[in-house]
């Protein structure tokens, strides 16, 4: 670690800047490197030998390991209180590879039924062809969900909070009922981040992230990441080495940058986000709003014992349905209409064209979605402005 001290037992915001920066600084450079290089050379032969055995630390070549990427790992390792973490080059790179490094036919997983539009289709589409068999609750109910677990389970898979309305999930109440079955437990814990929610402090195994959206933070690298139980960790890892779903290092370096600000950004949203939820309420032409740190939210209660903050991400529905959404949208000044979240610019979208463009409209009628839903990702903007954008935005409609 740190030549001069240990990060361990520091603040997030102080493992987010140094944890995992000094192994690979070269020639006094205060910043870590981007190393492109797909191979790394050895003159004795005896020590690649023992680098490719794991038995020394080193690189052996680039699909399998990087310096960069290396750096990037160890941090969000050290972020999430992990045994051990592991990268990937989007989201769904690190959930497909873990469903399918730490699953086999016959096996039984449980999920929810408003996961990430992505991992819905792997557990509508793929998984039962590979005969792995998928029973996915209602989101809220927790009784359902446990009654599914007790009933056999190899994985529980949860993701909270939910896309795009926002359900909580109960971590701690539902790792221990997995448990129980002797099974694992993955989180998706994109819409927290490691600075809201601790999925394994709660009792999970695994937490996985999309590293695009808030710990990369400025839209512009794509990148997973998975931080758990080391058993669990390495077996993914080994998948993925094969499977060659590498996170590239020049996209390592931008979240590795862009996690440093991490705690400030995601701070400012949270506050953002409860303000500007606050006020939607308060709206007529707003049907619904869907944020767990209001009060009204039905799993506030829930989200209140288990967050630290409630997140940068909710949603809200106007009266008028699609109709409305057609007309409001391109009022906005401050935000980017594109499938995105989790970045420093606020942005904005229906569920059909971001989280939920995977399913057809009667899949997401099922799911409860509202035809006048727009998911609404707070940036780090002045609030008051945001306020204002999406007032005269209303007045338009
Ligand atoms: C975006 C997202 C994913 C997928 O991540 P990619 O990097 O786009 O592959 C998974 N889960 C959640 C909650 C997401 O928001």
């Amino acid at each position: 670690m740190l030549g001069r001290g240990d990060v361990r037992d520091a603040h997030m915001d102080t493992k987010a800047v140094w944890a995992g920066e000094d192994r690979y600084l070269v020639d006094r450079a205060t910043q870590v490197p981007v190393v492109h290089s797909v191979a790394f050379g050895y003159e004795d032969v005896d020590e690649w030998y023992e680098v490719a055995l794991g038995k020394r630390q080193g690189h052996i070549y680039g699909r399998n390991t990087n310096p960069t990427v290396a750096v990037l790992e160890e941090k969000m390792r050290l972020m999430e209180g992990a045994e051990a973490a592991t990268s990937f080059a989007t989201g769904m790179a690190a959930i497909s590879g873990t469903l399918l490094a730490l699953l086999a036919p016959g096996d039984r997983v449980v999920s929810i039924k408003d996961t990430y539009g992505g991992t819905s289709k792997l557990f509508l589409e793929f998984l039962p062809k590979f005969k792995v068999e998928v029973a996915l609750c209602d989101t809220g109910d927790h009784a359902a969900i446990e009654a599914e677990i007790n009933r056999g389970c190899k994985l529980l898979y949860l993701e909270t909070p939910t896309n795009p309305t926002l359900k909580v999930l109960d971590i701690a109440r539902l790792s221990a009922a997995a448990h129980r079955q002797g099974a694992i437990v993955v989180v998706d814990n994109t819409f927290a981040t490691p600075v809201n929610q601790h999925p394994l402090a709660l009792g999970a195994d695994l937490a996985v992230h999309s590293a695009t959206k808030f710990l990369g933070g400025h839209a512009d690298a794509l990148g997973g990441i998975l931080c758990g139980r080391a058993d669990l960790v390495r077996e993914v890892y080994h998948f993925r080495e094969i499977n060659g779903a590498t996170l590239h290092p020049e996209a390592a370096y931008l979240i590795l940058r862009g996690l440093k600000t991490l705690g400030l950004r995601v701070r400012q949203q949270n506050r953002s986000a409860l303000e500007i939820a606050r006020y939607l309420q308060a709206q007529d032409q707003v049907e619904a709003v869907f944020y767990p740190g209001l009060e009204s939210h039905p799993h506030h209660e829930v989200a209140a014992r288990q967050m630290e903050g409630f997140g940068g991400v909710l949603s809200f529905a106007l009266k008028g349905g699609f109709g409305a959404v057609r007309r409001f949208l391109p009022q906005l000044t401050y935000a980017h209409l594109a499938a995105n979240l989790g970045a420093v610019e606020t942005v904005a979208g229906p569920p059909r064209t971001t989280s939920h463009v995977e399913l057809s409209e009667a899949e997401r009628a099922a799911l409860g979605i509202p035809e006048g839903l727009i998911r609404y990702s707070v940036g780090i903007e002045e609030t008051a402005d945001l306020i204002a954008d999406l007032s005269a935005a209303l007045k338009g409609l």
